[in-house]
């Protein structure tokens, strides 16, 4: 038996109308309906045991085996259901026990306390101390409870909690007007929400399945992986050349995907509404499985998709994505392709050439791409919509796909870098947009080399170096030299005008 609820508005109503075990059948306590929407799933038959509401304000619910494994990085995506994936085996590479270990001695506390503390932790006085103790961290932990809203006051109650509960994956959320952990005692006035939280971005490889041949589902491969460097390279020139943005960190999944953090004080201190203008300005793609053209272009290209077109996109396609995934190897690939183009005359005399060249010397999806271009850009097509499927066509198969839900939200939740996904035994670590290229998922430390590294170098030294001296010392040290040093620079200098602006403003007020 599966059973669903979204915890919405008819929260209470269908948590009533749950059975408990047999002889207990008494209504479970009534919860206020979170502001999330969340899916809650069981495949256990009795769901007894599946839901608990432990403690006043900690809405518990526990997944299924397989989203945990899962790793789900999607858990709390708006709209999207749960896939089912009948494969429940944990990783070889991955059990609690090493994940224990790696808690205990490798797992970054301090510099995930100076990034979310974003300066505040300082001496200055315009330092605000309760900054790290109002941000929203989640635990998904091993027998499938997941617990929202956890915060903490210290680097060493965030460490102490992480070695206590062991969790099989860390989010990261909004930081909140008050201690979200204190929530309760303010939700009545509304005076619990979330006032700041990184821009962020998930892109995810599993969106690709339409234009990918290699693979599908959660599964990668060099053929495929290459479309979440294009998908890199576009997103951070965009974020950086068009909105000005400079503490940008890329981290990979763990397992299909990338995660971008914007983590510029004017990018924390965004709307909803602004959130959604600039993911609606990366939004090109706005096509689904059935809507063959998935990007329409019209007029003059923005100077977003001119730039992401002659920069990234074009040679990518021409180069690597036609060859990588034999676009026009067989009928229902070509197919695929001339849907795209709206003229018939134009795909009947494509079919045509295309049957007559079979025998060219040259790789057959490049002869075929080169007469597609010839067809659409030739001057017979006086129309610019003609002369714009090519560029339509290399979109819609290698832009950024973003998932819009989690950029528009600032109470959206995102996988804390450096946890360790349960699936591959991947740590997701950074990933440097300079030399994004460079980066294979394959090679990623997981957490059985790191355990092995850390057993052959004996208990040489505590803490910190430890961790250095790892396959994981080269993105830690990417994290606090590209991205942390930077950032905290620019921090210290925001606290410090802020400040002293607000001391003038004080004594201006004062000499009226
Ligand atoms: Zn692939």
């Amino acid at each position: 038996m599966e059973i669903e609820i979204r915890l919405g508005i008819q929260t209470d109503l269908l948590l009533h109308l749950l059975p408990r075990s047999g002889s207990d059948r008494s209504p479970l306590p009534p919860v206020r309906p979170p502001r999330d929407r969340f899916i809650l799933q069981s495949s256990n038959p009795n769901p007894k045991g599946n839901f608990e509401f432990l403690k006043k304000g900690f809405i518990i619910y526990r997944m299924t085996g397989e989203q945990v494994e899962n790793g789900r990085d999607d858990m709390l995506i708006d709209g999207l259901e749960p896939k089912q994936n009948h494969n429940v085996e944990i990783s070889e590479a991955f059990n609690s026990n090493y994940l224990r270990t790696y808690y205990a001695k490798l797992f970054p506390y301090a510099d995930m306390f100076k990034w979310m503390s974003y300066g505040n932790d300082g001496r200055h006085p315009g330092c605000d101390q309760s900054y790290f103790g109002r941000r929203e961290f989640s635990f998904t932990l091993e027998n499938e409870i997941y617990l929202r809203f956890q915060s903490f006051n210290s680097i060493a109650e965030l460490e102490k909690a992480i070695k206590e509960k062991c969790p099989f994956k860390i989010d990261i959320g909004a930081v909140y007007s008050v201690e979200p952990a204190k929530r309760e005692a303010y939700s009545q006035a509304d005076g619990f929400k979330p006032v700041e939280r990184e821009l962020i971005f998930d892109i995810d490889i599993s969106d690709y399945d339409d234009v990918r041949f290699c693979c599908s589902g959660a599964n990668v491969c060099p053929k495929c992986w290459p479309l979440m460097t294009v998908a890199i390279k576009v997103i951070d020139t965009a974020l950086r050349d068009d909105f000005g943005f400079n503490h940008i960190l890329w981290v990979y999944s763990g397992r299909r995907g990338v995660h971008c953090w914007v983590c510029d004080g004017k990018a924390r201190r965004l709307n909803n509404e602004q959130r959604a203008a600039i993911a609606d300005y990366l939004h090109v793609y706005k096509g689904n499985e059935n809507s063959q053209k998935k990007v329409s272009l019209m007029g003059p290209l923005h100077p977003l998709l001119a730039r992401s077109y002659t920069e990234v996109l074009k040679d990518f396609f021409e180069d690597k994505f036609l060859y990588s995934q034999e676009l026009f190897s067989d009928e229902e690939r070509y197919e695929k392709i001339l849907e795209m183009i709206p003229e018939e005359s134009v795909t009947s005399e494509l079919r045509g050439k295309w049957l007559d060249n079979k025998r060219s010397r040259d790789d057959i999806n490049i002869a075929r791409w080169g007469l597609v271009k010839q067809q659409l850009l030739s001057g017979k097509h006086k129309a610019l919509g003609i002369r714009r499927c090519v560029e339509e066509i290399v979109f819609s198969f290698t832009y950024p796909r973003l998932d819009m839900g989690v950029s528009k939200h600032m109470n959206h939740l995102l996988k804390a870098p450096f946890c360790v996904h349960p699936k591959t035994g991947h740590v997701c670590i950074p990933i440097d947009p300079n030399h994004c290229e460079e980066f294979d998922p394959s090679t990623v430390p997981t957490l059985s080399t790191l355990l092995e590294e850390l057993n052959r170098g004996g208990l040489r030294s505590e803490g910190e170096d430890e961790l250095e001296n790892t396959s994981l010392g080269k993105s830690i040290r990417y994290f606090r030299s590209s991205f942390l040093r930077p950032l905290l620079k620019s921090c210290k200098e925001e606290i410090e005008s802020f400040y002293a602006a607000k001391t003038q403003q004080t004594k201006n007020s004062l000499s009226w």
